[in-house]
């Protein structure tokens, strides 16, 4: 229904002066969530979508412009079934971490805490640490090493990855470990004990488009660079978790209960198609 609307908007709003329309379509996404990624529902919303774009079309004919416009259809990923939830939040609880978290972000209410958990699309999550409520000094492995050792032990956590001091990234899942660093105009990876993704690449210095070649058809697509742009962010955590097959970081109980996720390194759930037509 959403989308309907979306659709119905965006037909409405043309008036040919405009260079450039942006139509953002929740309906497939929200749905999944809640129901699964691959239930009937959730193909009528692709067929519905489908139907939508030739009503696009046609509207585009009749105005004949068709054939000048430029129609790119992409998503920001892919959809995974969950059935098992760790709830990232409760257990930093059970470590006697006094948290920070959505939706309970009014600072007044949490004026110590010395972590914070930010889930993202279910399936990945970002934890901040500190030492003895000092949030200005930054992330030091060694002192949370413990707790790093028993997260990545957990059935829900597939991929752990942090910075050490020199600036580079850390890669541990239950396979290995391995290190990425960010150089200026290449990217160096090494595996340090084994290969936490299951790669095959040697150790050595690599571009972006070598390193999607050589990861396209593993578990973990593009997942060095994916690392790579997550902690370009500033927003980034000091923990950056992704979540096994089946799980998500979010409550047991919650409602509505999400059978469906996306967010992690794994290939399904950020697999998605990009779709154009242009002229010729
Ligand atoms: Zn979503």
């Amino acid at each position: 229904m959403i989308d309907k609307i979306a659709f119905k908007k965006l037909i409405n709003s043309f008036d040919n002066k405009k260079q450039f329309y942006f139509c953002c379509l929740y309906g497939i996404d929200s749905l999944s969530h809640i129901q699964g990624s691959d239930t009937e529902s959730i193909k009528q919303l692709y067929k519905s979508f489908d139907n939508n774009l030739g009503k696009l079309r046609n509207f585009l004919e009749d105005k004949s412009t068709y054939e000048d416009t430029l129609i790119i259809i992409t998503s920001d990923h892919g959809h995974s079934n969950t059935s098992e939830h760790f709830d990232l939040v409760e257990y930093l609880k059970s470590k006697n971490k006094s948290i920070f978290y959505y939706p309970l972000t009014f600072k007044k209410l949490y004026k110590k805490f010395d972590s914070s958990v930010m889930v993202s699309g279910n399936s990945m999550a970002h934890i901040y640490l500190n030492s003895n409520f000092n949030w200005s000094k930054p992330f030091s492995f060694s002192q949370h090493e413990e707790l790093i050792n028993d997260l990545i032990s957990q059935d829900a956590v597939d991929i752990i990855s942090y910075k050490n001091p020199k600036g580079d990234i850390i890669i541990l899942s239950s396979r290995g470990k391995s290190l990425i660093s960010d150089k200026e105009s290449s990217i160096y990876y090494q595996p340090l004990e084994n290969d936490p993704f299951d790669y095959s690449i040697s150790e050595g210095l690599y571009d972006e488009n070598q390193l999607l070649d050589l990861t396209y058809e593993t578990n973990y697509p593009d997942a060095i660079i994916q690392l790579l742009q997550i902690f370009r962010s500033k927003r980034c955590g000091d923990l950056v978790l992704s979540a096994n097959p089946g799980w998500d970081f979010r409550k047991k109980f919650e409602i509505p209960l999400h059978k469906s996720s996306h967010g992690s390194l794994r290939k399904r759930a950020y697999d998605c198609s990009l779709n154009f037509k242009q002229k010729n």
